[in-house]
């Protein structure tokens, strides 16, 4: 052809879901270029995403912790906050990463490609580089171009005190009064952050819980101990208006619980993300986008012209990153011709806020909606000992079993660690375990790993098969 180069696979989108699969490709012997228009790789997640948000939330913790304790005895004292240097450190940490991303798409001989990419036909996509627009012709293409943060248009978002969750990472500076419209899980881990880092935070919620979506069982440990700290969590509550004023920023309230318009220094808006789809071009190529911008595949990650694939955020909920590196794998091996599907069991979800909150599988409140017989087992760490030796007692174990089989359907964990736990559950799950597995499998003592254990044998004596 008579395009600039060409590739036996193009990936759009360095993201995670791009990455590995461009790497996994190249692993089986593809030719690949990976198309990214930033400069560094590595996408939301590794830039502005998952990785910031936790070296931030470490920072957060140890803050938290060294308050907490001095109730027990051991005082630190007020922290000095050198807001810069914990910036530094923070993206120390995503150039390290996103530098060995690097490495390994050269040790692969993965070409990375930097620019704006748009197709430009089936088989052809043209990037807008520094040095003018480059053609690539490929065989397949990989769609991962990711989303972006949801605008709400009739906010000032142009005033520099608005923040979305990039700038909120970049830690500009830590404001006297912050609000936080958006109660979902990144809304929630920013708010941990600038609380423990001083700010006087409130959030507001148009659902009637904080992470809407999540149990309502896991969730109100968290409400009840970030309560004690927020100035306010304001639910079933809509903005309806910011004043952008020279003495800050101006809030309009809207809702049963609304209260009298206040002023915040500044503002975090975390309502969602939207998927990039219709910024590609995608119908030059013939690929379906829907009216949100989501693409649909099949369980081959392929779109509905079969050579192209789409994986990651831009196929849909839940948008996390390790749905998006499983669905890139399967795009990958499906290119280089193996039989391979994206049918989990299950995706875990995660809110690192402090308690954490972790869940998988089918939730309470669908199972009573698909009526599914169940038997639940909740255990509260009031009882666990490793629990109240790290200072802690609200956190809750609770996995729903089938009630004729006793096989394990979902779990959820609130508390410390509950995003490291939930891996247990997933396994458990994938591995069609019953809760007599569960409760048998010998854990160590004492552990907050044990919870998943008790809360198994709590619901086996009514499970019917062990009856
Ligand atoms: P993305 O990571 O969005 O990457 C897409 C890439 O494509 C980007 O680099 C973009 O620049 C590039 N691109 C797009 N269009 C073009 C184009 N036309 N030309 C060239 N390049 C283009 N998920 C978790 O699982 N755990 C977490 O703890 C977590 N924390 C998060 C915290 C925050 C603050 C945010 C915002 C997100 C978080 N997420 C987390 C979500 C996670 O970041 C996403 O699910 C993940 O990044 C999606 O990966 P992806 O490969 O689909 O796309």
């Amino acid at each position: 052809t008579d395009a600039d180069m060409q590739a036996e696979v193009v990936v759009l989108g360095s993201g995670p879901g791009g990455y590995t699969a461009a790497f996994r490709a190249a692993d089986l012997g593809k030719q690949v270029i990976l198309i990214e228009r930033h400069q560094r790789i590595g996408g939301v997640c590794l830039n502005v995403g998952c990785i910031p948000s936790k070296a931030l939330l470490h920072t957060a913790h140890v803050i938290n912790e060294a308050k907490h304790i001095a109730e027990n005895g051991v005082t630190f004292g007020a922290p000095k906050i050198d807001i810069r240097k914990v910036a530094d450190w923070k993206d120390s940490i995503v150039s390290k990463l996103t530098g060995g991303l690097s490495a390994l798409a050269k040790q692969r001989k993965v070409t990375v490609v930097h620019g704006e990419a748009q197709f430009a036909g089936t088989n052809l996509i043209q990037v807008k580089t520094d040095d003018g627009v480059k053609t690539i012709s490929f065989e397949n293409c990989i769609i991962a171009a990711g989303s972006r943060v949801t605008k709400i248009p009739v906010f000032p978002n142009d005033d520099p005190r608005m923040m979305d969750s990039t700038d909120a990472l970049e830690l500009e500076d830590i404001p006297k009064k912050l609000l936080v419209i958006g109660g979902g899980i990144i809304g929630l881990e920013m708010a941990t952050v600038y609380n423990a880092l001083g700010s006087e935070i409130s959030v507001v919620e148009l659902q009637d819980s904080l992470i809407p979506g999540a149990d309502k069982d896991l969730v109100k440990p968290l409400h009840n101990h970030i309560q004690k700290q927020y100035k306010a969590i304001y639910l079933k509550t809509k903005v309806s208006k910011i004043d952008a004023m020279k003495s800050g920023l101006k809030v309009t309230f809207e809702g049963d619980n609304a209260p009298e318009p206040q002023t915040y220094d500044k503002i975090l808006v975390a309502v969602g993300r939207s998927p990039n789809g219709k910024l590609i071009n995608a119908e030059a190529a013939g690929v379906t986008v829907n009216d949100y911008g989501f693409i649909e595949v099949n369980q081959q990650m392929q779109t509905n012209v079969p050579h192209i694939y789409a994986i990651g955020d831009i196929v849909g909920q839940p948008m996390l990153a390790h749905k998006a590196t499983h669905e890139g794998k399967v795009a990958a091996e499906h290119i280089a011709g193996k039989k391979v599907a994206f049918d989990p069991m299950t995706i875990p979800s995660v809110a690192y806020t402090d308690p954490e909150v972790a869940w998988m599988g089918l939730s309470e409140d669908e199972a009573k909606k698909q009526g599914i017989e169940y038997v639940k087992g909740a255990f509260p760490w009031a009882a666990s000992g490793r629990s109240l030796s790290v200072d802690r007692d609200e956190g809750l174990t609770k996995a729903l079993f089938d009630k004729e089989t006793g096989r394990l359907l979902g779990a959820g964990i609130v508390g410390p660690n509950a995003g490291e736990l939930i891996a247990e559950a997933v396994l458990a799950l994938e591995m069609g375990a019953d809760a007599e597995d569960i409760g048998l499998s010998i854990h160590p003592h004492p552990t907050l790993s044990e919870t998943f254990a008790f809360a198994a044998e709590m619901a086996e004596g009514n499970i019917t098969d062990l009856m």
